[in-house]
């Protein structure tokens, strides 16, 4: 049997990265995934998930979404948008779509999901942090950080205000992981094998992580296999904040 058999879950960012390979772990696991990407090209190709084209920038298209999925087991809240620049080269921009996508899309998709899983007696809910912002200072990240420190407080807060209610709400706080976007930040910098060798240095495991791994911890989380925890900030970064 699987490990979230008889589950509904919910992933955001579903259609690559981390969140596509939560998506398609957690309905390896016997969990019946809605799958959520404002992209329908990568949706289409999901295997074992319902696809949901929805852009988590939109707080009314979350709610409607929330009023037609119903209630859910575990929410995790993986998409995200990597801002570069100090607090001098952000503009209004990078500003805003970090606090949009990063911030006030998991307290929109909160809003929807809470509900029904208080109703229902429990449930579990993931969000994607950093090691960013969220535990140490990276350079050149000033929205990134803040946005995913916000994260961390939503986390927290959340996790006291719904302990009663059987909810429970923790954060993954990952070093650099491969994806595409982060393939897109490195030929952004026009060197792209020097930053590659850049952001490899920054692990004391001299690799990046997979998003394999990410969503091997998500499916923890998500699991009743972690029952116990909730309200933590879980680095998972090669040994990045271990020092
Ligand atoms: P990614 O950035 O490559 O993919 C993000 C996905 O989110 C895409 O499928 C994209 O279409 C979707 N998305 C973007 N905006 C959206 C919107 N408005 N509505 C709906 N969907 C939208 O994936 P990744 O690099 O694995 O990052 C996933 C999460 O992990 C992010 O929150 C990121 O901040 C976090 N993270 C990533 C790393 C890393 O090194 N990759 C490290 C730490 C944390």
């Amino acid at each position: 049997m699987g490990r979230l058999a008889g589950k509904t879950a919910i992933v955001t960012g579903a259609g690559q990265g981390i969140g596509r390979a939560a998506a398609e772990r957690f309905a390896a696991e016997g969990a019946r995934v809605i799958a959520v990407d404002r992209n329908p090209d990568t949706l289409a190709t999901l295997s074992g998930c319902e696809a949901h084209l929805l852009d988590l920038t939109d707080h009314g298209a979350i709610a409607a979404f929330g009023r037609e999925a119903g209630a859910v087991d575990i929410l995790f809240n993986c998409a995200g948008y990597v801002d570069t620049g100090t607090i001098e080269a952000t503009d209004d921009a990078g500003y805003a779509l970090s606090f949009d996508l990063n911030v006030h899309a998991i307290t929109h998709m909160l809003r929807a999901f809470l509900p029904g899983m208080v109703a229902r007696g429990g449930g579990s809910i993931v969000n994607m942090a950093s090691v960013a912002g969220a535990l140490i200072g990276v350079p050149n990240r000033y929205a990134y950080c803040v946005s995913k420190a916000a994260v961390a407080g939503i986390t927290r807060s959340i996790a006291l205000d719904y302990v009663g209610a059987g909810i429970r709400c923790n954060a993954i706080c990952p070093g650099t992981v491969q994806s595409p976007s982060l393939d897109a930040r490195l030929a952004a910098t026009g060197d792209a094998a020097a930053a590659r060798a850049a952001f490899v240095a920054r692990q004391p495991m001299g690799r990046i992580g997979t998003a394999a791994e990410v969503a091997a911890l998500a499916l923890y989380l998500a699991s009743d296999e972690s029952g116990y925890t909730t309200g933590q900030l879980l680095a998972i970064d090669g040994g990045w904040t271990m020092a």
